[in-house]
C-alpha cells in the first residue's frame, strides 16, 4: 500500500526528494525530466535561485498578518498582478477554484447589489474546467467532475466551446457573467476559434452582463503574453489567475477593474489565508522574470522549437505514432491521440519523462517557462519515441 493519501489521487512511482531546474528526483535518486510542471505551476522550474531568494528573504521576515493589515510584500505582488493584467484590483486566494468563486461572487454582487438586477447566472462552455469547488463546479462544463455531487448550484449553464451563436442565445437578462477559458485546458488544450473571444466580449456588451477569463492555466506567460486573451487582442472584464502564479506555491488572483470595486465592499468576501505574505513574496518573484515582452518573447520561441521537433519526428513516425492533431501556443501543448492518453504518460514515467493527461486522447505539454531548447528537443524525442512504442499492434 503507498501513503495515506486520498484515494482520489493515484500518485505514480517513488517519493520525489529534489528537484533542479526541469529535473526531479525520486529517493532513490532517479532523475525525471519535468515537461509538466505539476499542472503547469512550476514556472521558474525547481529551485530558481531568484524565487528561492525571495523565499528565504520573506520566510525570515514575516509569514502572516491577516487581511485585517496589510504586508509589503502583498502590497508589491498586487501592484505587479494589477499591472500585469492591466486591472487595477485584485482579490487574492489559495487556489484557482477560490479565484473563480470570488469572480462569481463579484459578478452577482455587482449585478444585484450595485447595478440592482435580479442577475445571477452564468454562461460558460461545454468541456470547461474551473474547479472542484461546488461554484467552480457548477460552472465546469464536464459531467464527469459532477457525478455523485449533486444537486449543483443553480444558475450555470453551459454551450458549445467556439459556437458563437450558442453564446448568444444563452447569454439574457438574467445573466450576471460569461465565463470562459481562452484556450481549454484540461477539456483537451482547445484553443478558441479566431473571433470567438472578440464576439464574447460583444455578446456580454450587447447583454450588459461581465465577461470574466479564466486564465489559471492559460495566464502567467505560459502561451508567451503574460494573458493568452491577449494574443487575441480582447479584454475581459474579470480575469483569474492561479497555477504559475507563484512559481509553485498556493495563490490565485480575480483581477478587476476599479468601474467594479463597488462589488467587493467591506464584508462582502474574505478569506483567511488569501494573500499570504510568503506566496505575495514568490508571485512578485515570478512577475519580475515572466512579465517582460523579451520573456514572452522567448516562451513563444522556444513552443515553436517544441512544436516543429514534434512535427519533424511525427512526420517520418508509423502511423504519425496515432497522433491525430498536435495543437497549442507558447509552451502549452496538447497531442490529440486515436487512443488513450493514460498509458502514454505511464510509459513515459517508466522512462523518466513527466507529463499529464488533458481530456481522455490529448497528451498535455507544459513544461517549466523556463526549459532550454535542448531539452525541449530531446524531451519532444522521447514523446515521440513512447507514442511509437505504445501503439496498438496492428493485428
Ligand atoms: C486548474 C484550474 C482551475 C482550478 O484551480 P485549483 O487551484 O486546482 O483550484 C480552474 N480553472 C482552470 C482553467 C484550471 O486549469
Amino acid at each position: 500500500m503507498g501513503p495515506p493519501i486520498a484515494a482520489c489521487y493515484r500518485p505514480s512511482g517513488r517519493p520525489f526528494v529534489r528537484g533542479e531546474g526541469c529535473h526531479l528526483f525520486d529517493d532513490e535518486g532517479r532523475a525525471f525530466l519535468d515537461l509538466g510542471a505539476g499542472v503547469a505551476v512550476s514556472s521558474l522550474g525547481h529551485g530558481h535561485p531568484a524565487l528561492l531568494r525571495a523565499l528565504h528573504e520573506q520566510a525570515d521576515r514575516l509569514l502572516h498578518v491577516s487581511n485585517l493589515y496589510v504586508a509589503d510584500s502583498v502590497a508589491t505582488a498586487a501592484a505587479a498582478i494589477t499591472r500585469a493584467t492591466g486591472t487595477d484590483r485584485v482579490f487574492l486566494t489559495n487556489s484557482g477554484a477560490e479565484a473563480i468563486e470570488a469572480a462569481i461572487k463579484l459578478a452577482r454582487r455587482w449585478s444585484q447589489v450595485v447595478r440592482e438586477e435580479p442577475r445571477f447566472r452564468v454562461v460558460c462552455a461545454e468541456r470547461s474546467f474551473h474547479g472542484r469547488t461546488f461554484g467552480a463546479l457548477s460552472a465546469t462544463g464536464q459531467p464527469k467532475y459532477h457525478e455523485g455531487f449533486e444537486p449543483l448550484v443553480p444558475g450555470f449553464s453551459h454551450v458549445p466551446y467556439g459556437d458563437v451563436d450558442a453564446l448568444a442565445a444563452a447569454a439574457g437578462d438574467e445573466t450576471a457573467a460569461i465565463l470562459l477559458e481562452p484556450l481549454q485546458g484540461e477539456g483537451g488544450v482547445r484553443l478558441a476559434p479566431p473571433g470567438y473571444l472578440q464576439a464574447a466580449r460583444d455578446i456580454a456588451d450587447q447583454r450588459g452582463c461581465l465577461l470574466i477569463f479564466d486564465e489559471i492555466q492559460t495566464g502567467v506567460g505560459r502561451t508567451g503574453p503574460f494573458l493568452a486573451s491577449s494574443h487575441d487582442g480582447v479584454r475581459a472584464d474579470v480575469v483569474t489567475l492561479a497555477k504559475g502564479i507563484a512559481g509553485g506555491l498556493p495563490l490565485g488572483a480575480t483581477c478587476y477593474p476599479e468601474a467594479l470595486a463597488e462589488a467587493l465592499t467591506p464584508g462582502s468576501h474574505a478569506s483567511t489565508f488569501g494573500g499570504n505574505p510568503l506566496c505575495c513574496a514568490a508571485a512578485s518573484a515570478v512577475l519580475s522574470i515572466v512579465d517582460t515582452p523579451a520573456f514572452a518573447d522567448d516562451v513563444l520561441r522556444r513552443g515553436q522549437i517544441l512544436h516543429e521537433a514534434l512535427r519533424q519526428r511525427l512526420d517520418t513516425a508509423p502511423a504519425r505514432a496515432g497522433v491525430v492533431e498536435v495543437r497549442g501556443r507558447g509552451l502549452m501543448w496538447g497531442l490529440e491521440l486515436d487512443r488513450s492518453a493514460r498509458p502514454v504518460v505511464t510509459e513515459l514515467f517508466e522512462r523518466g519523462v513527466l507529463a499529464t493527461v488533458a481530456g481522455e486522447r490529448v497528451l498535455r505539454l507544459s513544461p517549466p517557462l523556463v526549459i532550454s531548447d535542448e531539452d525541449l528537443i530531446a524531451g519532444a524525442g522521447l514523446v515521440v519515441d513512447a507514442l511509437i512504442d505504445t501503439l496498438p499492434t496492428s493485428p
